[in-house]
Parts: C-alpha cells; structure tokens; sequence
C-alpha cells in the first residue's frame, strides 16, 4: 500500500472518509485504513456517474479480500464513492459475452465465491448504503454483517424485470436475514424498501445521516447495535410444509400477475424457496443452476433488449437543456401533472389557468406526486414551493420553456400562443402538449416556429416514462436536442418523432383500440377481447383500456386521425358513439363498455368460444400502423419505436417490442396474414407497403 493522503476525490461529495494511515486504488475499489483500524473499501467505477458489479469489480474485490485476510483489520466498511448511490447492480452488458462463450455458471460461482470469502472475514463487516442498492449491488450489501442505511437508502431486486431472479445470493441471504415471505414478496415484485421500511424489515440494522456514519460504523464494530433477526416466522418457515403452504399463496399471487410461459423467473424462484428454503448451501447451488438456465431464455433476452433499449433513449436525453424555469399553461389533468412533476424533480415552475380551483387542486396534486415518489417532509414542502400557481400568467415572461396544455381545440391553442409569444423571452421555446391536432397545423400559429414544437406527455404524467418530442419541419434542432434533454431532467424517457396524425404512439395504437370496437359490435364479448390481448402480453386488453382513459376521448381521437391517416381505419362503431352520447363515457362515469365498481370493471361475461383470429385482429393493426410509422420516417428506427410502444402502451416488453416481434415471428408471413385477413375483414388489414422493405 501506498502512503497517500486519503482518497481526495470524496472530498466535498459529503462521503469524507477523515485521516487514514494508507490508501490503495486497485481498479474499481480504493482502500484504506482509519486510525481506529477501520479498513474502507470505496466502490468507485472509473468513468461512470453510478456503480454496477462488473466482472473488474468481483476481481478487485477478490485481491482485497487476500490482502485483508492474511491482514485483518479491526473491521471493513464498504461503500460507494457515487452520488448516485451505493450501487445499480449487475453490469449487464458483460452478459452477452459470458452466454456467448458458456461461462455464466462459472462466472456465477467465481461470484458466489469471493462473497462468500467476505462473509466469511473474521472481523465485523459493514456495508454503508446511501442511494440505491439495487440487483448485486444489494447482494454485495448482504454479503456484510451489517448494512447502514443513510437516510434516503433503497434496497431492491429488480432482477424479475429482466426475466431473472437475484443471482449473487441474494435468494438465500435475504430469505435467511429477514422475515423469509418479505424477503420473497421484494423478489417477486421487484420492488424497492426505501430506507424507512429497511430498517422495519431488518435489511438495515440502523438509519444514520451521513455525518454520523463513521460513528454508527464504530458502535457496529463494537458489537453495540442491536441487529433484528428474522425470528420465528423463519424458523417455522425452515419446515417444508409451511413453505409449501406458502408457495402455493405466493404462486398465486404471483399469477395474477404474470404468466409462467411469459415470465418464468418468479416462478423458478418460488420452486427454489419451497425446495431448499432454509438450507442456504443447497439453495445457494440451486441458485446458480437457475439463474444460467433463465438467462437463456427468451423472455430474459428480449427483457435485456428492453434495458438497452432504455439505456438508448436515456442517452438521446442527456446534454444540457438550460432550461431553468417552466411555465404551464392550463392546470387540467395533464397540466397540473407536468408542473408537478417538474417542482418534484427539482425545477421551479409557474403554473397558469383561467380557473383557480384547477390552481388549487394543483398544489394537492403536487403534495399526492413528491409522497409517491417517497420524497421526506421537508422536500414535500419544497417541491410544493417551487410550484407556483400563476393566475395571471406573470411567469411566461422569465420561462426558458412554455408547455401550453388547454383543451384540445386549435383556435383557443392558436389564441393562447400569440398572447404568449408576446410576453415571452425571444430565445424560450413554446411547447404543446396536443395530443390529436398537427403541430405543423399549430405552427402556422406562432410567430417563432424554430422554436416551437410538440411535447406529448402520457396521462397519468408521473407514471409514464415516454415522452414523445415532436419535431415539425422548421423546429430547430438544438431545440428538440433541449426538450429531449429536459425530458432527461425529468427522468423520462423522450423520443423523437416527427408529427403524423396520432404521433407514433396513439397512431400504432388507436387501430388496436377500433379493431377491439368492431369486435364488440360482431358480439365478441369484451372480456374475451381483453383477455386475448392480455394473453399476447398486453398489462391491460383494449376494452379496459378505453373505458380508463374514456371513451369520448377514444372517440375523438378516432376521429381526428381518421381524417388525417393514409388507410382507412376501422368505422368507428355505433355502439361507441351511443355510448358517448349517453355520458357512458368509462370508468369514470361507472359504465362503458364495462360497468365498473371500485375502479374495477365487471368482467364476468366471456365467450365460451371467441374467434379463433381474436388474438391476430388485435395485433396486426397495430404492427402494420408500426410499419408505416417507419415507412413515413414518423420515427427513426425500430429499435426508437419498440422502446416508444413499450415503455408507453405497455406493448409486451418480453416480447422485445412490436417490431422485434414483427421480425421474430417473420415479416412474410405477418404480410400474408394480413392479405388473408383483408379479403376476410375488410381492407383495412390491407397490409403497408412498408413490410417489404423489412
Ligand atoms: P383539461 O380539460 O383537463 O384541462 C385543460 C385546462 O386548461 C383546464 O383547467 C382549463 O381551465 C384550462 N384552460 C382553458 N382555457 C384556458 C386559457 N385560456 N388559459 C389558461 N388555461 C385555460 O385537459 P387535459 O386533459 O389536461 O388536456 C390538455 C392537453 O393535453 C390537450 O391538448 C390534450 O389533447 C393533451 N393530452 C391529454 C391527455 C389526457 O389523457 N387527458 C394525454 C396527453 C395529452
């Protein structure tokens, strides 16, 4: 080891470590040793705003694991030297290369090895978790005696959302620390225990804010904090019947949810639990085993697809947007939303409506946002006052970014733009929120269309991760380089498209949503349409789906793209329009195409016997509408709009999107279907042009 200060680059990060007698960087992890003999070991991954467990991470840990054990300290403390947290779990782009060369179980049991020989230390080990723990980050943190949350901390396996189970132990080390069904509920959902409910589960031994960590890692090292224990639940549930029992519940539970053919990891790990629960060894072995063989399977690919395709759109959201004020225009349903989302992300906002009850109801919402999104009492309260109720509109004149989201009429945007342009600075970009009218229809209205253009948020704002940015041809790209970076800020996930009737989105979808209509009017029932979309891998079918976001809202945007598309869509059924007509509008009116109670619609009437090309009459229409996307250059490429439908239609995200699908099942025989299918149906399954060129 070498005699250098101490870790200078924690300095001014609140991560401090104090005076060392010695510090070493080997790759990943630098180390050192505090004059009370406390070893820190600081994961800090070179070139990287977060840590992963990379291959170079495992190693490093390795050759200090050797070190500490010929020398051992009074104790080791690990923790990150990231802002962003502790640690974001496995690196997943090594996996492709492990599969390639059949090296995962050897990988996996290198792994399993070297946490193994942490737990295995003779002093006390102490993971200090500030930020998220997430995958083999959280795993790393299990791996220690003790774990300190700093306020703020999350634990979680995330893993189910890549077709996975925890694979570095995770499945034996959490069901033997805490209360083994808590353990296996945060599995299976995925979910995260934010500091609070850590220490209840007894995943943290103690919450310290970051100035008292290197004390509360002292009262660890001297065997004074108390650590919970999973207790008697545990022990009962080390008996196989009562495991059995359990499993059975959680197997259920599980399927309520997702499908074994579609998701098999919850599933395996259920089996795993009932098998070996209690028996870490065998648990740890069966682990392994199950980990190598879901990591092949499709679902785990095409959900690994999913991630990257995140990651893709993630870095279409970075660079700097300078956009320091927001101001909204209309505090409805999507207004409010987005001003509130942005005061909880950190931006201050101003927040303008004709109707002040809207303004106060925005303030609440703003409140309901940052609690949902486990913000303290304290930063509830900022949030809340960086959004500003602005009757009068005072704050157009200093925003950087005007977002206008008034009712779905051109004459009143129209209004509203050129009162606007008047107040605001020259350089500010105005943006709409439209989701049905064309922004190059709107830009017509602006006086600077360079710095004009869509920005349609989904509906509930906070919820959905998409974004798309609308460009129109005389939007400056800097611009759309700015909102899509805003967007980032937002943390959502933006994509490009250029204005067609219905965007991208609600243009593949909309044919879905009618193809369903037409059904109910042939006299398919609609739990039976439902269901056959949610066997394809749909969270919601088509029918629910129209009655949540209403149906007069359906119909009027069936009709605005009706009007403006290149094929004809479905006729928009009678039946819809009646049901409009009579304020039968949804859920929120209690009836639809559903009667719903307690936010739950009736669907206890199914068809003994629906079509047999239910399923198809569903799906193509909405592929073919993803082949003239691409066609018209709506949007760029594939993989832009699998991530666009996925992460806002929900659209099988183990499936890999709907053109990863398209191309997987095969373009030709998609095209022939659909031949078929028009000569049966109608010539609006006349396959596009475009499939011929896939
Ligand atoms: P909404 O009717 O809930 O809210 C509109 C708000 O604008 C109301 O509070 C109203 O008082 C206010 N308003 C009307 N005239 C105004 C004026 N002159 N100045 C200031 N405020 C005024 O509408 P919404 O559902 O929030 O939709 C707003 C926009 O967002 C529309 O363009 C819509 O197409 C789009 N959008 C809606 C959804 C959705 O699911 N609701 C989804 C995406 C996009």
């Amino acid at each position: 080891m070498t005699n250098t200060p101490v870790l200078n680059h924690l300095s001014g990060t609140g991560l401090e470590l104090g005076p060392a007698r010695d510090a070493m960087q080997d790759g990943p992890w630098r180390c050192a040793t505090d004059d009370d003999g406390i070893t820190w070991l600081i994961l800090d991954l070179p070139d990287s705003g977060a840590n992963t467990i990379s291959n170079a991470v495992i190693e490093g840990l390795r050759n200090h694991l050797s070190a500490l054990e010929k020398d051992t300290p009074g104790a080791v403390v690990i923790r990150s030297s990231k802002t962003a947290g502790f640690a974001a779990g496995a690196d997943i782009s090594e996996i492709e290369d492990l599969l390639e060369h059949g090296k995962v179980p050897e990988a996996l049991r290198a792994g399993h090895h070297v946490l193994d020989r942490l737990e295995a230390l003779p002093c006390p080990t102490i993971a200090v978790v500030h930020g998220a723990a997430l995958g083999a980050g959280f795993e790393l943190a299990l791996a220690c005696d003790y774990r300190l949350a700093v306020d703020g901390a999350s634990f979680g396996f995330p893993e189910v959302q890549l077709g996975l189970h925890p694979g570095l132990g995770g499945t034996f080390r959490l069901t033997r620390l805490i209360d083994p069904t808590e353990a296996m509920r945060l599995m299976l959902t995925g979910k995260s225990a934010h500091t609070g409910k850590a220490k209840r589960l007894g995943i943290a031994d103690a919450v310290v804010e970051e100035r008292h960590v290197r004390g509360a890692a002292g009262a660890a090292v001297r065997g004074e904090l108390e650590q919970a224990g999973s207790g008697l639940k545990a022990r009962a549930l080390s008996l196989r019947p009562a495991r059995l029992y359990s499993a059975r519940e959680m197997r259920a539970k599980t399927a309520e949810k997702a499908r074994q053919d579609h998701y098999p990891a919850p599933y395996r790990l259920i089996d795993l639990w009932e098998r070996h629960g209690g028996d870490s060894a065998a648990m740890q072995t069966a682990e392994i085993e199950s980990f190598a063989e879901l990591l092949k399977t499709d679902t785990a690919t095409n959900l690994r697809r999913v991630f990257f395709l995140r990651q893709t759109l993630k870095q279409a959201a970075r660079g700097a947007h300078d956009i320091a004020r927001l101001h909204v225009v209309g505090a409805g349903m999507m207004g409010a939303d987005i001003a509130a989302w942005t005061a909880v992300r950190g931006l201050s906002v101003t927040l303008e409506d004709i109707d002040t009850a809207a303004l106060g109801a925005a303030v609440s919402r703003t409140v309901e946002i940052a609690k949902e999104a486990h913000l303290s009492d304290r930063q509830v309260r900022d949030a809340v006052d960086r959004m500003m109720p602005d009757p009068k509109g005072y704050g157009a004149a200093k925003a950087d970014l005007v977002i206008e989201a008034v009712p779905e009429d051109g004459g009143l945007k129209a209004k509203i733009y050129h009162g606007l342009e008047e107040r605001m600075k020259t350089d500010a970009i105005l943006a709409t929120n439209t989701s049905s009218l064309s922004v190059v229809g709107l830009a017509g209205q602006v006086a600077r269309p360079e710095r004009f253009a869509g920005l349609h948020f989904f509906n509930p704002v906070a919820r959905m991760q998409l974004v798309e940015v609308v460009g129109q041809p005389r939007t400056d790209t800097h611009v759309l380089d700015r909102l899509a970076a805003f967007c980032g800020s937002l943390d959502k996930l933006p994509a490009r498209v250029s204005d067609y009737p219905g965007f991208l989105v609600n243009r593949a979808l909309t044919p879905y949503l009618l193809e369903a209509m037409s059904l109910i009017d042939e006299g398919v029932s609609p739990a039976s349409i439902d269901k056959a979309a949610e066997e394809f891998g749909f969270p919601m079918g088509p029918v629910e789906l129209a009655d949540r976001v209403g149906l007069d809202i359906c119909l009027a945007v069936g009709n605005s793209l009706g009007a403006g598309v290149e094929k004809p869509l479905a006729e928009i059924s009678d039946r819809l329009k009646d049901l409009v007509k009579q304020g039968n509008t949804g859920q929120k009116a209690g009836k639809g195409l559903y009667t719903w109670s307690d936010s739950k619609p009736d669907k206890r009437v199914s068809d003994a016997d629906p079509p047999d090309d239910l399923e198809d009459r569903l799906i193509l229409p909405l592929l073919d509408s993803c082949v003239e996307c691409l066609r018209r250059e709506v949007v760029a490429d594939e993989r832009t709009l699998d991530a666009a439908m996925i992460f806002a239609t929900g659209f099988a995200p183990f499936r890999g999107g709907p053109m990863h699908y398209a191309r997987t099942r095969g373009p030709a025989e998609i095209h022939d279907r659909l031949v078929e299918m028009a000569r049966r149906h109608g010539p609006r399954f006349e396959p596009d042009k475009g499939w011929s060129d896939l």
